[in-house]
């Protein structure tokens, strides 16, 4: 932070980056993204890779590369996360 930003009425502090995209639970862990990514900010996880938030710019680089299509903006993530669970719950009643 500046002296400028500090000073009262001066700009506001610039907002810490955390993370415009996530990876929802559609990701089948075949890795590629993980070497797409010029912020190191992909790294697996027990059942699925996972986007390290404070390390994401946003930058999408990551995005087309999903096979998937499991790295969704942030604002998208709950959605999507819910209509995964909603089609999984579908399939597993019409089993019964
Ligand atoms: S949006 Fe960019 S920085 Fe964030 S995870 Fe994807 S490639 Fe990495
Ligand atoms: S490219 Fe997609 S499916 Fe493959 S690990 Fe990344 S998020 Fe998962």
């Amino acid at each position: 932070m500046t002296l400028a930003e500090r000073r009262p009425g001066g700009p506001p502090p610039k907002e810490v980056s955390s993370g415009r995209y996530m990876i929802t639970d559609d990701c089948t862990s075949c890795g590629v993204c993980e070497y797409m990514c010029p912020q190191d900010a992909i790294k697996e996880a027990p059942n699925r890779f996972v986007i390290r938030r404070h390390l994401c710019d946003g930058c999408a680089e990551c995005v087309p590369y999903c096979p998937v299509r499991a790295i969704v903006p942030a604002a998208e993530f709950a959605a999507r996360q819910q209509e995964t669970r909603t089609a999984q719950l579908r399939r597993i009643l019409k089993r019964d």
